[in-house]
């Protein structure tokens, strides 16, 4: 078993329902406990002007510093865009194996991409990047199953295609069933 408290903690100004969804979905996944904190944060140093987007990398060094602790898996939620130098954007990271991972909600609600607004869409998709950020946490890597939840994704119709849940191997690998 591995059993580690997890922490998420919201610097995004979430609702507390909202929240408390993701909480009970991550809960269900990884059969841990589950807090919700309440973090806060001056993102104007993460900010990069040129690309007009947050320092995802910085941004889970620094939560890692100052917000993590050994004994548990912590998840900050922001709802700003995030990149890495590679890549255009991202929906999260996690330190594999380590206890510190980031996600955004930013790129994940319909309305950025021309559609109507859909809440339930847009938990989902949260919860399922959350999850596949913490699988990372927990020592998973991408899987290839077309349903797992810890399968890549660049688009957020990739988010949309893959299940909520990790599959029978990724459960298996994790060491926490
Ligand atoms: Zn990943
Ligand atoms: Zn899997």
């Amino acid at each position: 078993m591995n059993q580690q408290q997890i922490f998420l903690i919201s610097f995004g100004y979430f609702q507390k329902d909202f929240l408390d969804k993701i909480a009970e979905d991550v809960r269900r996944e990884f059969l841990n406990p589950v807090n919700i904190r309440e973090g806060h944060l001056d993102l104007s140093g993460f900010y990069d002007p040129a690309r007009r987007q947050y320092n995802g990398n910085s941004m889970l060094k620094h939560v890692d510093a100052n917000f993590s602790s050994d004994d548990s898996k912590t998840m900050g939620l922001f709802s700003v865009d995030l990149f890495i130098p590679i890549l255009t954007y991202i929906f999260g990271q996690a330190f594999l194996k380590g206890r510190t991972g980031i996600a955004s909600l930013y790129r994940l609600n319909n309305e950025r991409y021309g559609m109507t607004r859909d809440e339930k869409s847009m938990l989902e998709r949260f919860s399922k990047v959350v999850t596949h950020e913490l699988g990372h946490a927990f020592g998973l890597v991408h899987c290839h199953n077309p349903v797992c939840v810890m399968r890549s994704g660049t688009y957020v119709e990739d988010i949309d295609q893959k299940g909520q849940h990790l599959c029978e191997l990724c459960r298996e690998l994790s060491g926490i069933y």
